[in-house]
């Protein structure tokens, strides 16, 4: 039989099988991946083989290739990954113009993680009905443009007027979504309207002993009222920051990426190159200067020895 995971608790996972029941298995046998050490061999997401004994026990006998997985490490000194979810088709970043603002180096850097994930993401700026003066809508106005033209959906919602909510369920519809944001930003109201009997407070902690001392965090999906699932991983906000190779973070801002075809060197790390693509377009405000920013803050995350700040 075949199932989706939906939720994890260690040792075992709960499936929705494909006959619509939910059937705690138990993990037996070697999943790793190769070349990744991870604690959880089975993650929430995964699309798995079970087979149920007569005794109604079951197992997991196979997984499905998973298309994208998220990871965290499992703890600092832990060579080992936590993996938070796979299979995920689209991420949702809720973000907030006011009350609070969210900043745009957050917002890219979640974005560039979504990317180095290969996870496709959507903003979603929520508490719209706050932004009622010229200059917030402006604000607004700016920041949808900004992310829509590097290839963003942008979507605008308010748990309070409701605006952009049928929108976003249509979004959601039949996909497993993961939801993402600062607190305070609405992500529970927003899971709350959608979903209104799920009780997002629920969250699932436990300790992890086997691997040294530490907390994780496990992950539950949300079944949404049609069709559909919303992952819920406490532990990342934002995903947390990825790993990146210093050369690879161009790759994760499509806008850069694109425009770094035309740099005359092909290692054009875009901060002080001569004949650098990506400094040009900077200059004809072709690439925002927010973005532009993000972008060394991440490259400064990756080796601040090598790299030379250009102001
Ligand atoms: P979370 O921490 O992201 O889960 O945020 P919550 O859902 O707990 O919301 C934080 C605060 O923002 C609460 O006081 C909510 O009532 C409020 N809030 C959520 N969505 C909206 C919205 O669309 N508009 C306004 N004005 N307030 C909102
Ligand atoms: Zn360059």
């Amino acid at each position: 039989m075949n199932g989706l995971v939906i939720k994890n608790t260690g040792s075992w996972v709960i499936v929705r099988a494909e006959n619509g029941k939910d059937i705690p298995c138990k993990v037996k046998g070697n999943f790793r991946l190769k070349g990744l050490r991870t604690t959880n061999p089975v993650a929430i997401g995964d699309r798995i083989t079970l087979n149920v004994n007569s005794d109604g026990s079951a197992f997991i006998t196979a997984i499905e290739p998973r298309k994208n997985y998220i990871i965290r490490r499992a703890s600092n000194l832990s060579k080992e990954s936590h993996i938070l979810a796979a299979n995920i088709d689209r991420a949702f970043l809720i973000a907030t113009l006011a009350h609070p603002a969210t900043s745009t180096t957050f917002i890219d850097r979640f974005l560039a993680t979504a990317e180095a994930y290969r996870v496709p993401a959507t903003l979603v700026i929520n508490k719209t009905d706050l932004l009622n003066d010229s200059d917030s809508r402006e604000l607004l106005d700016a920041v949808t443009y900004l992310y829509s033209s590097i290839g963003y959906p942008v979507l605008h919602t308010s748990t309070i007027t409701g605006e952009g909510i049928e929108v976003l369920n249509a979004e959601l519809k039949g996909k497993i979504s993961l939801l993402a944001g600062h607190s305070g930003v609405g992500k529970s109201s927003i899971i709350n309207t959608i979903i209104p009997q799920a009780n997002t407070r629920t969250a699932e902690i436990s300790d992890v002993h086997d691997t040294g001392m530490h907390t994780t965090t496990f992950s539950e999906a949300y079944e949404l009222p049609e069709s559909g699932w919303i992952i819920d991983t406490p532990g990342i906000k934002g995903f947390g920051t990825i790993e990146m190779n210093r050369d690879e973070v161009g790759h994760y801002f499509p806008e850069i990426f694109a425009t770094a075809e035309n740099c005359r060197y092909g290692n054009c790390t875009h901060t002080h190159e001569p004949g650098c693509a990506v400094l040009k377009a900077l200059g004809n405000q072709r690439i925002a200067q927010s973005r532009y920013n993000s972008y060394l803050s991440i490259l400064d995350d990756t080796n601040p020895d090598k790299y030379r700040k250009p102001f």
